[in-house]
């Protein structure tokens, strides 16, 4: 893995800016219950769209069980792997319009995709998984982050580094960030 040139560092900040450019606007396009003041979910979607709940591990095998497919099936169909630092890697819910990468490590510049989770039915503003999603979408309120504000809290803080061997026993070795490295 090379080094991050300074030329891809501006490009994945513009790339940053761009999308939290893009989520304003969505912000005003969804019904959330923080511009109207409702202290209960609006199941707006806006989470869904821009900032989709991650699973920890522990939480990846009962959504399986309640889709009835086997976990290596889930993962095939419906999740990417990510990191916010190339040292841990975990699993998340595909944005539609992943399909195609779905199964495989997403590279980093599709992390911006636009699209809403995988699960999110746009017709009913609900979730397919909604008897079993992650806490990490249970702690998500509009209305009061105080809790989603706690890093400790997220999904993706759930992973250790070894986790994703887990479910991708083979998962390359060379996606891992050496020490002196810059993440991409
Ligand atoms: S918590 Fe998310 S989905 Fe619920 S109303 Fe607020 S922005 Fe919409
Ligand atoms: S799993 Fe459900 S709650 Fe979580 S982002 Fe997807 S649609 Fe939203």
């Amino acid at each position: 893995m090379s080094d991050l040139s300074s030329g891809d560092i501006s490009n994945y900040r513009a790339l940053t800016a761009e999308y939290e450019s893009y989520c304003r606007e969505q912000a005003g396009k969804h019904f959330m219950a923080s511009k109207f003041n409702f202290k209960k979910c609006q199941c707006c979607g806006y989470c869904c769209l821009c900032y989709p709940c991650m699973p920890r591990p522990d939480e990846i095998s009962p959504v399986a069980e309640y889709l009835n497919i086997s976990v290596k099936e889930l993962i095939d169909r419906y999740m990417v792997v990510d990191t916010a630092d190339c040292q841990t890697f975990f699993l998340r819910w595909a944005k539609a319009g992943q399909e195609d990468i779905t199964g495989a490590r997403i590279p980093p510049r599709r992390t911006y995709d636009r699209g809403y989770c995988i699960f999110f039915d746009k017709d009913k503003k609900t979730c397919f998984i909604h008897p079993v999603r992650p806490d990490d979408a249970k702690i998500i309120k509009c209305w009061d982050d105080r809790q989603s504000r706690d890093k400790k809290l997220w999904g993706m803080s759930g992973w250790k580094q070894t986790d994703i061997y887990r479910f991708i026993p083979d998962f390359s070795t060379n996606y891992f960030r050496k020490s002196k490295e810059k993440p991409i």
